[in-house]
């Protein structure tokens, strides 16, 4: 692809998007839905990093992202181990503090109010995104539309929780249902009388095996034309006008280059003098050959596990580890993960010998880098997706895609601008 247009059209721009996530495969699908001709560069094949190992909720709900905890319960308990929610590791935090402190200012309630208002306004749009493509990909086997269940374990959290959701489900036009004790076990009788009672989120969608999504995006993309190389992203380089990297297919050359790179972004745009806020939250899953799965996602909040009925077998995923992206993996929240799990349902043997682990994306302010880089000519960034990627890869693709042609765009681009951290 040494050629500035697209066959046929002579407006278009050669693009090279980095990363084939749910993030890069969907910017991928926008740019090309725009004419431009696009090659995808992964090391991997589409879909085997972040966007394997989630748990495959399309959240609709989400119009909140997770904040900093501001109060001191909350921190303490984290501080001091307690809970399965969060962990940490000590010697990563000397690293970690210059994003922690820009994501615990970041969660003061004013500044907070205006980042949920933007979040909200783009989460609204996540389900009318995915689904053209959901049916041109062929992916409706994957996708049930039956929403999730936020469970809690004593009758105090989940009242709370029951008039928060109430609230929220009223400000932002959000399906649900509140189900007790007895409700929660008619519904989802594969589940031991531990719970409470349950949030019904009824909006979202789930999908059974999120990296064979990604998969399937990838190939519609590729059948449409597109082009998807093996090739690593640390080989781009400025060239000409515009970039190259080294693929195995060989030299590919654009005017224009995105970085998707979810959790690795940063290891481009640092050689490239930004400096972003972004870190990491790694989380874990394991699968077990459960007897009788949950019919949806069944989260336990107090413990941060959740449990998702997947194609591989039921999904137990954790919360959120803070720790250096690439330090070995620790196993405590996925061993406290398997028993907690084992309270809820008959729990057979695991499927893989190893829990999986990935690090999720995240933005100091909570929300995703789109844009324009600042410095560099040619040079887009779309990363940064935190705890909501598959969710949004589409949503903010599309808002990628407008930037790039210069249109109008569906959403306001501003909270989500590269420049805003004074790059
Ligand atoms: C446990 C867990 C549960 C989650 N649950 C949900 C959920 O229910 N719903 C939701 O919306 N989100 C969820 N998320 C978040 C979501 O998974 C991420 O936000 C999303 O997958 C990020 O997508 P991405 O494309 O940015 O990154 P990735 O999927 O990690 O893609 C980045 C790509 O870049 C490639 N890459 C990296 N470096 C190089 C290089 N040097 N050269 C070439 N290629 C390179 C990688 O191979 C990879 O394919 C969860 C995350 C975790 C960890």
């Amino acid at each position: 692809m040494t050629d500035s247009s697209a066959p046929g059209n002579p407006s278009s721009t050669a693009v090279i998007v980095l990363g084939a996530g749910i993030v890069g495969v969907s910017t991928a699908l926008a740019l090309q839905q725009r004419g431009h001709a696009v090659c995808l560069v992964d090391r991997q094949a589409p879909g085997r990093a972040t966007s394997y190992g989630n748990c495959g909720i399309l959240q609709r709900e989400a119009v909140r992202p997770y904040a900093f905890p501001r109060d001191w319960q909350a921190l303490l308990r984290v501080a001091t181990g307690q809970g399965n929610d969060v962990h940490y590791h000590l010697r990563a935090l000397p690293a970690l503090v210059p994003a922690l402190a820009r994501y615990w200012h970041a969660s003061a309630p004013a500044r907070y109010a205006g980042t949920v208002a933007a979040y909200s306004a783009l989460i609204r749009h996540c389900l009318d995104e995915h689904a053209p493509w959901i049916a041109r990909a062929g992916a409706q086997d994957l996708v049930r539309h039956d929403g999730w269940l936020e469970a809690y374990r004593s009758e105090a959290e989940f009242d709370a929780a029951a008039r928060d959701a109430t609230a929220v489900a009223a400000d932002h036009a959000l399906d649900h249902a509140l189900l007790d004790r007895a409700a929660l076990h008619q519904a989802e009788p594969a589940l031991r009388d531990v719970l409470a009672g349950a949030i019904h989120w009824r909006d979202p969608w789930t999908v059974s095996d999120p990296g064979e999504l990604v998969a399937r995006y990838a190939a519609l993309f590729e059948r449409q034309g597109g082009t998807f190389c093996h090739g690593d992203a640390a080989t781009l380089r400025a060239s000409g006008s515009g970039w190259q990297v080294s693929t195995a297919d060989g030299t590919v050359e654009a005017a224009q280059a995105v970085i998707a790179l979810g959790p690795w972004a940063a290891d481009l745009t640092t050689r490239l003098g930004y400096r972003l806020p972004l870190f990491v939250k790694r989380g874990y899953h394991r699968h077990y050959a459960a007897e009788a799965m949950p019919s949806k996602p069944v989260l336990d909040a107090e413990n941060g596990v959740l449990l998702v009925p997947m194609r591989q077998g039921l999904r137990v995923t954790t919360g959120a580890e803070f720790a250096h992206r690439d330090a070995p993996p620790t196993p405590v929240q996925s061993g406290r993960a398997e028993q907690i799990a084992a309270q809820m349902v008959r729990l057979g043997a695991p499927v893989e010998a190893q829990p999986w682990m990935g690090a999720r994306p995240c933005i100091a302010d909570m929300l995703p880098v789109v844009g324009r880089a600042p410095r560099h000519s040619g040079l887009w960034f779309h990363f940064g997706h935190g705890h909501q990627g598959l969710t949004l890869g589409p949503a903010t693709a599309r808002l990628l895609a407008e930037l790039f042609d210069g249109d109008a765009t569906y959403v306001d681009a501003a909270p989500y601008d590269p420049r805003r951290f004074g790059d």
